[in-house]
């Protein structure tokens, strides 16, 4: 628990003023009460306006058992996904946080947690993708894994729409049926784009298949819409659900 600015003024015996509170500094010997206190932002500024500096302050008031800032809010992990590399081991997670956020950590030889990017990035689900001669790629992992549930082959890249394609992830498509499924944004649309540039001559086939009704492919699925007409549509057929 932190405390507030109100709880330090009063240990100081400080007195309230329009924008906060004014006590006397405990960092120097200070009979006209010269430090100011606020709060910005659920954070606790001080100020000496004889001069002693900030470190000096926040010091002596941790002397006194006056200076313990809240805790900045802690993010929940609520959904880890594994980015394994050809031979299934562990590069690195992308794990999904609440209140939503994404952040990846890898592994260290230990089996602890380095909460940085890891210094390789591959495709999600690389050793399925190496193995299928047609792949759908989705913008997103919770919808490769919609995909997977209903017997597709699928993939995208941690970092989500704004993330680089990078050269390697066209190498692991190279020669194979790509079928790119945009967000119905701007933003999903145009890195669709980006990575149909990067594929064209080197895939034996893309096909970027919007899907109009639907935000992404997990809504698509939930609006009702099966297996077969995904493929049927794939395939240039009109069909009617
Ligand atoms: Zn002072």
């Amino acid at each position: 628990m932190g405390m507030t600015a109100e709880q330090i003024a009063h240990q100081l015996r400080g007195r309230k003023q329009p924008s906060g509170w004014v006590a006397r500094c405990p960092a120097h010997d200070d009979h006209n009460p010269s430090l100011s206190i606020r709060e910005a932002d659920g954070r606790i500024l001080v100020h000496c306006h004889a001069g002693c500096e900030q470190d000096a302050v926040i010091n002596a008031l941790k002397a006194r058992g006056l200076w313990r800032q809240r805790e900045p809010e802690r993010k929940r992990v609520v959904k880890t996904y594994d980015y394994r590399d050809e031979v299934g081991t562990l590069l690195y997670q992308v794990c999904r946080t609440e209140p939503k956020g994404f952040f990846q950590r890898r592994p260290d030889s230990y089996g602890r947690w380095i909460y940085k990017k890891s210094p390789r990035q591959v495709l999600y689900r690389l050793t399925e993708v190496l193995e299928a001669p047609i792949v759908l790629v989705v913008e997103g992992e919770k919808d490769v894994e919609t995909l997977r549930s209903h017997g597709f082959v699928a993939t995208t890249n941690a970092g989500g729409a704004k993330a680089p394609w990078l050269p390697s992830y066209t190498e692991v498509l190279r020669g194979r049926e790509v079928i790119l499924i945009p967000d119905d944004d701007a933003v999903g649309k145009k890195r669709v784009l980006t990575i149909a540039r990067a594929l064209l001559g080197k895939t034996a086939k893309v096909v970027i298949l919007e899907l109009g009704t639907a935000q992404d492919i997990t809504v698509w699925f939930e609006q009702g819409h099966g297996e077969l007409e995904l493929i049927a549509q794939v395939e240039g057929q009109q069909v009617t659900s």
